[in-house]
């Protein structure tokens, strides 16, 4: 299959896997996250070893997404990642209160993402798919300064404000040297559940038209569906690969980024 080839160590930290993805956006709420998520569960059930790096350090919310909690153990001075059923997962939301802000500057930020990456025992990885916080360019640089990313999905809404912001994302990876593997349009048009009309809440097809004017890929799209929203909120992200539409969807958008 085409996860047959051994993953080998990237980087000088000696992390082993065939491909890093970050998943990116322009601002929060665009459902960067959701996407991570999706994107590690849809390489996972499709039989590859993954691993997902929560780095949002300032607004966690993969625990809450997979329902996962607790403190992650040290053994043999290696932090052993929380798992999802086989998907071992790493983030900040493990080391602090729920309700506690994360007011770190610059350079614990540096600290907390290496450690993230090198002290976490992930085991050998065909993908990591990691979750960067919004906006700023502070994680992306450290993370391009100690391995080599595949590249970087970045995640929008159609809205116009969210394209504008996407496309600062773009520039800003493109800046710390991670290349940018396209774009994906998320809460891309609603399909009313009872009467199957198409509303387009947010628009439709505006992620699309960017992609094409800035020349990157568009990775392609998923609708706004209460299955997801409803199944995140109690922690059951998963579930919504239950719904054949969105399960079409998200694995359509993972061929693409893999
Ligand atoms: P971000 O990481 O960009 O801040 P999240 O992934 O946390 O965004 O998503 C924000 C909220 O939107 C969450 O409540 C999530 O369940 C919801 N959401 C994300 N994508 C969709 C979608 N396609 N349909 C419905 N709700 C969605």
């Amino acid at each position: 299959t085409e996860f047959d080839r051994p993953p080998v160590p990237i980087g000088q930290i000696g992390l082993q896997a065939r491909s890093v993805i970050a998943v990116g956006s322009g601002k929060g709420g665009v459902g960067k996250s959701t996407m991570a998520a999706s994107i590690a569960l849809s390489l996972s059930k499709a039989g590859a070893k993954v691993g997902l790096m929560d780095a949002d350090v300032y607004g966690p919310s993969i625990p809450h997404l997979l329902g996962l909690s607790g403190r992650p153990e040290v053994i043999n001075g290696k932090i052993q990642p929380i798992y999802y059923e086989q998907l071992p997962v790493m983030s900040m939301g493990f080391l602090v209160e729920p309700d506690q802000a994360v007011i770190w500057r610059g350079p614990m930020l540096h600290g907390s993402i290496s450690q993230f990456l090198r002290d976490t025992y992930w085991g050998p990885l065909d993908y990591l798919v990691i979750d960067m916080p919004p906006g700023t360019g502070d994680v992306a640089l450290t993370l391009s300064q100690m391995i080599p990313l595949a590249g970087a999905v970045v995640v929008c809404t159609p809205q116009q404000v969210a394209l504008l912001d996407a496309i600062k994302a773009v520039s800003m990876f493109r800046k710390t040297k991670i290349p940018v593997l396209g774009m994906v349009e998320n809460m891309s048009g609603f399909v009313c559940p009872d009467c199957g009309k198409q509303y387009d809440i947010f628009g439709k097809g505006g992620a699309r038209e960017k992609a094409e004017e800035i020349k990157i890929p568009f990775l392609g799209e998923l609708p706004i569906n209460m299955q997801i929203r409803q199944e995140s909120d109690q922690g059951h992200l998963a579930a919504a690969f239950e719904d054949p539409i969105c399960k079409a969807a998200l694995d359509k958008i993972t061929r693409a980024i893999v």
